[in-house]
């Protein structure tokens, strides 16, 4: 592989990738190459999450998630029509069980509405059963353009335009030192070292050592959140038409344990919210994760319960949709959230990115980023633009 480029980006998970096309299509004299540690794109978050195409109602309006979400949304949906990715506008119920729900509900609408959410409304018990007949509430947000799709068929679709283009994607490929090289970063890998004149770090989970090596502040750093997922068997698969919510705990960035039918028709139930063993050492070495686990404790002792005991974790189905039982689920598969903790133990919510000589760095991109992807790439090729300026 040469050993010097214009531009290298580091990840292929779907940011890395939307990121690299989205420069080499600004730029198509450019040389553009993607540095993946694994043998293949899409291994991390991108392959392992909900797949649901978010339509931006729960984001503090003004953040980035909220004005990237929707555009995002519009984005992706448009992609995955040009390419022949199959997707499907759903429709999402939140769904409020009692009227101490209510208030959250509320706050969540007029969050919709003023992010300019498509199409949401406003339904009582009686409307939330017309979308979802099996479900029970007493009022709901109905979100008709929520879908669901397989983010890593588009990732992989991404990494095909990419090549084609004559950008190269390098898997097998761990960067693992970082330094100034006569006005280029050089980024020491498995393979030797490539050169480029601006590097773009979209490493999910691996962010914070990879800044803090090209000279970054270690606040915040990522601390990995293990999402299990429950399937519920296909003979029950008709009690759920949709994606099915709950109102979540505002002062958590995770959307909730959810009901939903994926692309392929299988209906999960997930994701769990728990530490995850993947870099434990790293995450307890940072005041930021014991200062967030006294203060979430209690909803940590939940998680554990449903990660030890899949009864009372498919339990919270029944929630919702009460004709549902425990035995009607079995374990699936888990995905793990890059989720940057801060210093004081705030789990940061918006997304962030960060600067270094010749570089910039994405420092949390949690869910909807993949909902996000396109329109956030145009955020970083503008950054990074400036940067190569
Ligand atoms: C359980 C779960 C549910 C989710 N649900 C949704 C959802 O429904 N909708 C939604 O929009 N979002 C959802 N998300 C979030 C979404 O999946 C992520 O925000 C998105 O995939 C982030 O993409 P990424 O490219 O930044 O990260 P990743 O896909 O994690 O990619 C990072 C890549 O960097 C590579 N890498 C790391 N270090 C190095 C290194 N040193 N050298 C070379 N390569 C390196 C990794 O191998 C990896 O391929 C969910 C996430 C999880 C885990």
């Amino acid at each position: 592989m040469a050993a010097d480029c214009d531009i290298a980006v580091v990840g292929g998970g779907i940011l890395g990738l939307a990121t690299a096309r989205e420069l080499l299509d600004r730029r198509p004299d450019a040389t553009v190459v993607v540095l993946e540690r694994e043998h293949a794109v899409a291994q991390h978050q991108t392959g392992h999450n909900s797949g649901v195409v978010h339509a931006g109602i729960y984001y503090a309006p003004g953040s980035l998630k909220a004005r990237l979400c929707v555009e995002g949304a519009r984005d992706l949906y448009e992609y995955c029509e040009e390419h022949g990715i199959p997707f499907e506008r759903r429709g999402k119920l939140i769904v409020a069980r009692d009227d101490g729900e209510l208030g959250r509900l509320d706050e969540l609408e007029r969050r919709g509405r003023e992010n300019r959410v498509p199409g949401l409304r406003r339904l009582d018990a009686h409307g939330l059963r017309e979308i979802e007949p099996h479900a029970r509430g007493v009022a709901a947000l109905h979100s008709p353009e929520t879908g669901v799709v397989d983010f890593a068929e588009i990732a992989r679709s991404l990494a095909r335009e990419f090549e084609a283009a004559g950008g190269r994607v390098e898997a097998g490929c761990e960067v693992t030192g970082i330094a100034p090289r006569n006005r280029r970063v050089g980024l020491v890998h498995a393979r030797g070292e490539t050169r480029a004149h601006f590097a773009i770090f979209c490493a999910g989970l691996w962010a914070d050592p990879l800044a803090v090596r090209a000279g970054a502040d270690p606040d915040p750093r990522i601390v990995p959140f293990r999402g299990a997922y429950l399937r519920l068997r296909p003979e029950r698969a008709d009690l759920v038409r949709g994606l099915i919510y709950p109102v979540p705990d505002p002062r958590l960035p995770f959307l909730g344990v959810h009901l939903s039918r994926h692309i392929d028709g299988h209906v999960s139930l997930g994701p769990s919210a728990l530490l995850a063993p993947t870099r434990i050492a790293h995450s307890l070495a940072w005041p930021g994760t014991w200062r967030m686990a006294r203060r979430w404790w209690r909803t940590g002792m939940r998680e554990l319960r449903h990660a030890a005991n899949t009864r009372s974790f498919a339990r919270e189905a029944a929630d919702y949709v009460p004709e549902l039982e425990a035995g009607d689920f079995s374990r699936w598969y888990s995905g793990t959230r890059a989720q940057a903790v801060a210093r004081d133990g705030a789990l940061v919510d918006d997304f962030v990115l960060s600067e270094t000589e010749r570089a910039l760095h994405v420092r949390n991109a949690p869910s909807p980023a993949a909902t996000s992807s396109l329109a956030l790439a145009r955020l970083i090729a503008d950054r990074a633009e400036q940067g190569l300026d």
